[in-house]
């Protein structure tokens, strides 16, 4: 609590940065502040990227968490839902506060809003501060060496790990300063109406512990126990090699300065080569987060057009049925189906089978990758605008530092090298779970009688494949025939 405060009260607007450690709105409300109204507003911005279903059902436990933690140090989260603007403007109002806090974003329509926000309170004699509790590096504090936008990986991955050495997290404040009396409660959790209305939530419930708690406790297992398999384990559907920090990451229950620094303690404390080598391994991916954050800034049209414009002419398909098929997990293909089925219930997909679930759509059934990038944003707990973009303009071939177009995931042979015993397949596909190995990623193939003794018939029980693999591959090969040529 500061000795005495520069502001009598202000405000401290979370927003995807649902923690109280590393936290620098938090840190600089803290110091500067005599008492401090803590708000979430659910907002009703025009924005054509709202939370999906899945990343709501994580924002109700998120915000319970977080407001759990806050009611710990003698505070609470004030709940809100409307326009940002004038949610901050009369909660300004009603608490007399004279400052406003918060931690930067970077999705285009946020930008944009933060600006507008912060003129509408200066007018009113507001100050507004803001920190960056998201990024390692923000966007607009990297370039190459021509000044310009990182459009490739390699360099920026290299022109970053330089600057990390100086990269520190922020404590947790050790305490809070009070909340402004007479601002009424907000809205309950329950009134902000997140959760869904019926119960296709369990798989997520039994998967996850939103918070800041848990996204500890996930960041712990892997420094732990998992981190020195990370190079190997980490293409393996079916070993949980990965993390899982993602939705923790997205929502800001852990920043990745935090991240950065638990993985230089732990490699400090275990000096073995192999395990250097993870941690690089597993910093590169997050160097990826940073990375797409810097494209959805410096491009931020790539949410809607490809990044490679000869991309506007391709001559995608308009499938509806076959796009409920990839949808629903029901389109023959078992590594397609399974992964599908995983984000249905889990509300996540690793990302291998991301890769391969997004080439299927984008090239073999040439549907416009725009259509996946939804379904992805509505599905996952991670969904994230600057991710999940350069995960499909990637797949798709028309991104920055893109996988080229004609390499088109095979997934079968993808299935049989990292799922070699089917565990994955079997595990989301159970009515496939008798067909030995050797046919388990293309029922298709195998003889009608191992079929009959596995009890499986394409078509009833599990779809027959809806489109040829080869003959739609050559077919996406003749559709990037049409447009390579365009200057
Ligand atoms: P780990 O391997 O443990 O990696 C650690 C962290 O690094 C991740 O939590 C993530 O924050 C970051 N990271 C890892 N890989 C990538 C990557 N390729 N691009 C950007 N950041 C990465 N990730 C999302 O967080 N949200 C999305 O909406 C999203 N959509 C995607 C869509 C497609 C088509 C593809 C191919 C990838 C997408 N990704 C997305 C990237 C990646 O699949 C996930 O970040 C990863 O699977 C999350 O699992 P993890 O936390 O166990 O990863």
């Amino acid at each position: 609590m500061p000795a005495s405060p520069s502001t009598d009260t202000a405000i401290l607007w979370f927003r995807q940065d649902l923690r109280l450690t590393d936290n620098p709105a938090l840190q600089a409300a803290c110091r500067d502040a005599g008492k401090l109204l803590p708000v979430y507003i659910l907002e009703t911005d025009p924005d054509p990227w709202t939370p999906g279903a899945a990343s709501r059902w994580w924002l109700h436990h998120s915000l319970a968490a977080l407001d759990a933690a806050l009611r710990e140090r003698g505070s609470r989260l004030h709940l809100l839902q409307g326009r940002a603007d004038e949610c901050l403007e009369t909660l300004a109002a009603t608490s007399g506060a004279t400052a406003v806090y918060w931690n930067r974003r970077f999705e285009p329509a946020a930008l944009t809003r933060d600006r507008d926000i912060e003129a509408g309170l200066k007018q009113r004699g507001i100050t507004c501060h803001s920190s960056n509790a998201a990024l390692l590096v923000e966007p607009w504090d990297h370039f190459n060496q021509q000044g310009k936008p990182y459009r490739v990986f390699t360099p920026f991955w290299r022109s970053l790990q330089p600057r990390l050495e100086a990269i520190v997290p922020q404590r947790r404040p050790s305490a809070l300063p009070g909340v402004p009396r007479g601002n009424g409660h907000g809205l309950s959790l329950e009134e902000l109406g997140l959760l869904p209305e019926y119960d296709w939530d369990a798989g997520l419930r039994n998967e996850w512990q939103p918070g800041e708690a848990g996204a500890g406790k996930r960041l712990r297992s892997l420094l732990e126990t998992r981190l020195i398999q990370y190079p190997e384990a980490r293409d393996r559907p079916d070993d949980e090699g990965t993390s899982r920090l993602s939705p923790h990451l997205h929502f800001g229950e852990l920043g990745p300065r935090q991240v950065l620094a638990q993985l230089m303690q732990h490699r400090a404390g275990h000096r073995s080569a192999g395990l250097v080598r993870a941690g690089e391994q597993f910093l590169r991916q997050l160097a990826w987060r940073e990375f797409a954050h810097h494209l959805l800034y410096h491009f931020p049209e790539t949410t809607d057009k490809p990044l490679d414009r000869r991309f506007e002419h391709f001559p995608w398909s308009n499938a509806p049925e076959t796009l409920r098929a990839w949808q629903r997990g029901r389109t023959g293909i078992p590594l397609v189906d399974a992964g599908m089925r995983e984000l249905w219930h889990t509300g996540w997909m690793h990302n291998r089978v991301r890769m391969v679930a997004a080439s299927y759509l984008s090239k073999n059934l040439g549907i416009h990758w725009r259509e996946g990038a939804r379904w992805f944003w509505d599905t996952l707990v991670d969904a994230d605008l600057a991710n999940n973009t350069l995960g499909w303009q990637w797949t798709a071939g028309c991104g920055a530092d893109a996988a080229p177009f004609f390499r088109i995931f095979n997934p079968v042979t993808q299935a049989q090298k990292f799922d070699p015993h089917g565990r994955y397949l079997r595990r989301w596909l159970p009515e496939l779970a008798r067909l030995p190995d050797k046919w388990l990623a293309r029922p298709w193939e195998a003889p009608t009688e191992v079929l009959a003794e596995a009890d499986i018939r394409l078509g009833d029980n599990y779809p027959a494949p809806v489109v040829d693999l080869k003959a739609s591959r050559a077919r996406a090969l003749g559709g990037w025939d049409e447009i390579k040529g365009i200057s």
